[in-house]
């Protein structure tokens, strides 16, 4: 066992995810953690509690378990603040998911601040949530979006960058972590970029969120997002964070209920933010679980931190690089040094019948276009086959994998 291992053999995190065993009690090789993660028990039991003995609604409530319930929803907000190192928790909006903060800041920053002949620039490698509503902002405002290249090995292409941002540039959106090839962003020099031409910058950092320290006055950017779902938590969460300034400034999106300070048909006032982005019963049990998978999280890197997760991550990644360059029929997608994601195609099998081949071995890989078919156009293949990793994942997925590659090319012939 190598030290990629290490983090797993101190303490056996995969016996906390009841999601990675098979039907019948055996080893489910998960490599798809960059699509969902799996849930630990920790996480299954506080969404429980808060559904069952805890439950009821927050904000408006008189009586106790109401005020407990919000005082639980304000605290994971808190928590959020805390983990990505915000200035202050008012800078955590809660939203539906990365692709519904992306769709705010498009809708709500973008309508106030982009016009016609304004500029958006984005990257070959951006995820379609990063793509589709900067070109309905486009469409509705007269802008325009310019596209990035990236380097050989499948990085965002910074010179490019710095060489041809403008001042007609108002926003700069990018995948802090690509969900395909694993690139991680300069994205201190990103941001230094745009702030020399007067732009905001905005990171998707689905992929970054589970698997690196983030603080927020560090990367100096202007928005973030997340998806709680990547990061050990439940689904119908996530995180947008937005310098409080900026979010201050921000037209209201969604009208209803929690957003107001008073309603009236004479004219309506907003609440200050985040609960001016935040109209409806809000996603509680959610926000609950999301603070039970920070803890988690937090707690499983133990004293290496997010930095040490990074790590373990990122060499079972080296490990299966290496492992996959033995087989003359896979060509490795993305550079050398990838956060824990790893791409590749394999002549003459279509990723398809390699990922059904797999899960006859309880491999579960991932094979499409990964939402990023401007990618794909870019690498010149329709789909690709992708292993991804988690806290949990161990050499021992990487091996089931390798044995089912072999399996696989015996098939083709
Ligand atoms: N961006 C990236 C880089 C992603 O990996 C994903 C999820 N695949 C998204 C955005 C969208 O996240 P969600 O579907 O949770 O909103």
């Amino acid at each position: 066992m190598s030290e990629a291992d290490t983090l797993v053999r101190q303490r056996d995190l995969r016996a906390d995810f009841p999601g990675l065993l098979t039907a019948d009690g055996g080893t489910w090789h998960y490599l798809d953690t960059a699509a969902t993660a799996q849930k630990p028990q920790a996480v299954i039991d506080a969404m429980s509690r808060a559904l069952g003995r805890d439950y009821a609604t927050v904000h408006r409530g008189v009586y106790s378990r109401s005020a407990n319930m919000t005082l639980g929803f304000e605290a994971a907000r808190r928590r959020v603040a805390d983990f990505i190192d915000a200035a202050s928790e008012n800078e955590v909006v809660f939203v539906r998911g990365a692709t519904e903060g992306i769709n705010l800041v498009a809708q709500s920053w973008g309508d106030a601040n982009i016009g016609p002949g304004d500029r958006i620039m984005l990257s070959q490698l951006e995820h379609h949530s990063n793509i589709v509503p900067w070109q309905l902002l486009a469409e509705r405002t007269g802008a325009e979006i310019d596209v990035c290249p990236l380097t050989e090995d499948g990085r965002i292409d910074l010179d490019w960058l710095e060489a041809n941002l403008t001042e007609r540039h108002k926003l700069v959106a990018l995948a802090h972590v690509s969900n395909v090839l694993g690139s991680i962003l300069g994205a201190k020099r990103a941001a230094k970029a745009a702030r020399a031409v007067g732009a905001k910058i905005l990171l998707d950092g689905c992929q970054s969120a589970p698997r690196m320290r983030l603080a927020m006055a560090e990367l100096d950017c202007d928005f973030f997002v997340f998806s709680a779902h990547k990061l050990y938590g439940p689904t119908g969460i996530g995180v947008l964070w937005a310098r409080e300034d900026i979010l201050e400034a921000m037209p209201p999106w969604q009208g209803g209920g929690a957003m107001i300070d008073t309603v009236d048909f004479g004219g309506t006032t907003y609440a200050p933010a985040p609960q001016r982005f935040e109209a409806g019963t809000p996603m509680i049990t959610e926000a609950i679980a999301l603070h039970a998978a920070i803890d988690y999280v937090e707690d499983a890197a133990g004293e290496g931190g997010m930095e040490a997760l990074f790590e373990h991550e990122s060499s079972l990644a080296a490990t299966a690089r290496a492992e996959l360059s033995r087989f003359n029929s896979v060509r490795l997608l993305g550079p050398e040094k990838s956060a824990g994601i790893v791409s590749f195609v394999m002549e003459g099998v279509h990723p398809h019948d390699l990922g059904t081949i797999l899960d006859e071995e309880n491999v579960a890989i991932r094979a499409g276009h990964h939402c990023a078919q401007p990618l794909m156009q870019h690498l010149g293949v329709p789909a690709t086959a992708r292993a991804s990793f988690g806290l949990y994942s161990t050499e021992g997925d990487i091996a089931a994998l390798v044995r089912g590659i072999d399996r696989t090319l015996k098939i083709f012939g």
